[in-house]
């Protein structure tokens, strides 16, 4: 069997740090802030390289934070990619302000930078691009852009923990960026989990208070906020974790390799940009036939995914939008010819090569 992801052979391999993190906070009694939480704020600050690293309850509340405390809400318009998890553009509508979709890059999958202008008026108010996969967006045509246009930059690096852009990593390319710890994610707790990053030092402090209640001191309160806070545990784990992602996004790119050595001849496989470090969060293929190879895969017990079926801006839930197709070239074809194949850290070079095989004689078989 082989899975999509595999969190239980992960935490095999990590087990004794993972136990004794566990076991230190409990011990401490540290469990909503404290120092298991600053210590892992500071190193992933540190990682990324950016100033500052407030951890919050989840990514999506790390996005709707950022953008509420950048002072976005009722009026504006945040422009953002067709290709994406529904809590990237949810975040936008709690904030109040309303969703512009632009269609995703062909061979990346990430928002189209040719098409972004023609959606930018005078509403427009920021850009979230999200890095799909773990693979960044286009950053720097989308700060020129945002440079032109005076427009907030937020980075949805929720798939893309360890990844770069030319020589910055990603969480560091934007006016601040939001990563989710989901425990699927690169780098992920075990439970929910988020932060904020940024080298602004109002926006941070401002996000700080608005995670926890408005407040600079335990009954000092500035403005209403939320309860959106890390937690102590999820932070010891993280910090765990932490240590181990270079390692585990560089056994992701090996796998990467060989698949695209092996699978290039049979099926679209993913490309990157130039100057680029992606850490394939997800290793995602197009195929013809797509329901035909994704069975003949399970009937050999290898597990894939679709990232995702149905393109944002014809959910249900953004029937509203009453957006056309047409305005979609790209990301309405590809929604039926993706398909996610098996891509962790711990997956066995056998296995890797289970993958391969299955693959190569299921899309011969009719993909
Ligand atoms: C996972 C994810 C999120 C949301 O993260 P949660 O921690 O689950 O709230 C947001 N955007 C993208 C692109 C994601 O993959």
């Amino acid at each position: 069997m082989v899975k999509l992801a595999d969190l239980r052979q992960q935490y095999l391999s990590i087990r004794k740090d993972i136990d004794s993190a566990i076991a230190s906070v409990v011990e401490d009694c540290e469990f909503v802030g404290g120092k298991h939480v600053e210590s892992f704020e500071k190193n992933f600050a540190r990682y990324v390289g950016v100033k500052h690293c407030t951890g919050v309850g989840n990514g999506s509340d790390a996005l709707f934070v950022s953008l509420k405390m950048l002072g976005i809400g009722p009026g504006d318009e945040v422009i953002t990619t067709a290709n994406s998890f529904i809590a990237t553009p949810e975040a936008i509508t709690r904030a109040g302000a309303k969703i512009r979709f632009v269609d995703c890059d062909k061979r990346t999958y990430n928002i189209d930078v040719s098409k972004m202008e023609k959606s930018i008026n005078r509403k427009t108010a920021a850009i979230l691009p999200v890095h799909i996969y773990g693979q960044p967006a286009d950053m720097q045509a989308i700060n020129e852009i945002a440079q032109k246009h005076d427009l907030k930059v937020i980075e949805d690096a929720c798939q893309a923990h360890g990844s770069k852009y030319k020589d910055k990593m990603s969480g560091n390319l934007g006016d601040c960026a939001c990563f989710s710890f989901f425990p699927s994610k690169n780098l992920g707790a075990y439970g929910d989990g988020g932060a904020i990053l940024t080298n602004d030092d109002k926006l941070a402090m401002k996000a700080r208070m608005f995670a926890n209640h408005g407040r600079i001191s335990k009954y000092d309160h500035e403005f209403e906020g939320i309860n959106t806070r890390l937690d102590g545990l999820q932070a010891a784990i993280l910090d765990v974790k932490l240590r181990h992602l270079d390692d585990w996004n560089n056994r992701r790119i090996g796998i990467a390799k060989k698949y695209d050595k092996e699978l290039a001849d049979f099926v679209v496989v993913p490309f990157v940009l130039p100057g680029v470090k992606h850490v394939y969060h997800l290793y995602v293929i197009q195929v013809k036939d797509r329901g035909k190879v994704a069975k003949a895969l399970a009937d050999k017990g290898i597990s894939t995914g679709i990232h995702y079926p149905t393109p944002l801006p014809f959910l249900r839930a953004y029937s509203y939008l009453k957006q056309k197709k047409s305005d979609f070239p790209n990301v309405v074809p590809l929604s039926s010819r993706i398909l996610s194949i098996p891509m962790h850290a711990e997956l066995s070079d056998e296995q890797v090569n289970e993958v391969i095989v299955n693959l190569k004689s299921a899309v011969g078989s009719g993909g």
